[in-house]
């Protein structure tokens, strides 16, 4: 993280605040993470006026009067943070720093100085963030370079395009191919192992193994999950844990970073239903076994897939017989 949600939520909240607005200055922190094109430096930035703000998988893309733009990525820890001149602050991404920490710390990376007085902070503990300042008429070649998948919030994201996508990478787990930012731009982990739960689909199945109805209800557990998360900013989740955080409208992960507690959905259908409103709601659960005691849920399993922490239940979502995994 931050992901998808993450960055479409800060995305969204950015825009009423910095359109229109001047910059009066760009504070570079840490030219490690500074990438200017050629004959640009940040003095360029002074003086003009943010026109819009645009998303392409996790990238932002600042376009600026005077035919300049820069591009901001937030990688795994960045975390951008507007502040307005009474102080009032609006927060996405990474959760550190904490929404009190004083501003700048040591973690900020870059400041844009609004002619306002209020200020936008690029914050990242970890230092993968970047950002690189470009010709306007650079941008798209620039975006292009990424080979970007198609955007999951996309009208145009239907499950024969997610069909076409899969057919393309049918040797590997559907995990694996869901992260695979050519393949779809920008879902993420997080809200990769939250769609395969509502599909309930096994990390580990192959992309080709998949049904026509395995498919369809895995396109539409993706636009339900970030229909759930994009307004609210995306989840919050610390060192590997989903935080309980319910007044913020944050708490709604279901299996990722709740390994050892008991599957909602298992403990939804154990009480007479499932969320959906079907008695099982899909052939691939209404084969699985029970595990554990009588009585009890099945619990959240925490597995590695490709390089990533994976979460997800065994019973909802079955292990392909040929899987070590679940
Ligand atoms: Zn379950």
């Amino acid at each position: 993280m931050p992901e998808l949600p993450e960055v479409e939520g800060l995305r969204r909240r950015l825009v009423p605040r910095l359109v229109g607005a001047r910059i009066e200055r760009l504070e570079v922190r840490d030219a490690k993470l500074w990438h200017p094109a050629e004959g640009l430096s940040e003095a360029a930035v002074a003086g003009r006026t943010v026109l819009a703000i645009d998303r392409y998988a996790k990238l932002l893309v600042f376009s600026l009067s005077g035919d300049l733009a820069f591009a901001l990525h937030l990688k795994i820890a960045g975390q951008g943070v507007y502040q307005s001149v009474t102080g009032e602050r609006l927060i996405g991404g990474h959760p550190y720093p904490l929404p009190g920490a004083v501003l700048p710390d040591p973690s900020t990376r870059f400041i844009l100085w609004l002619g306002s007085g209020a200020a936008f902070f690029v914050n990242d503990q970890r230092r993968f963030s970047w950002l690189r300042l470009m010709p306007a008429a650079q941008v798209s070649e620039f975006v292009a370079s990424h080979r970007y998948g198609p955007d999951p919030l996309a009208p145009d994201f239907t499950p024969d395009v997610l069909v076409s996508r899969l057919r393309a990478r049918k040797g590997r787990p559907i995990k694996a191919a869901l992260l695979d930012q050519t393949c779809l731009a920008g879902l993420g982990n997080i809200y990769a192992d939250e769609s395969l739960h509502a599909a309930r689909l096994h990390p580990m199945l192959r992309a080709g193994d998949l049904t026509p109805a395995d498919v369809r209800r895995l396109h539409a557990a993706i636009k339900h999950v970030l229909d759930i998360a994009v307004p609210v900013g995306g989840a919050i989740v610390k060192n590997g844990r989903a935080v309980a955080d319910v007044e913020s409208g944050r708490d709604f992960l279901r299996v990722h970073g709740r390994a050892g507690q008991p599957c909602p959905d298992c403990v939804g259908r154990a009480g007479g239903g499932s969320r959906d409103g079907s008695s099982d709601g899909s052939s691939r659960g209404a084969t699985a076994q029970r595990s554990g005691a009588a009585g009890e849920a099945p619990r959240i399993v925490r597995a590695f897939l490709a390089g990533r922490g994976t979460y997800f239940c065994p019973v909802c979502q079955p292990a392909p017989p040929e899987c070590g995994l679940g």
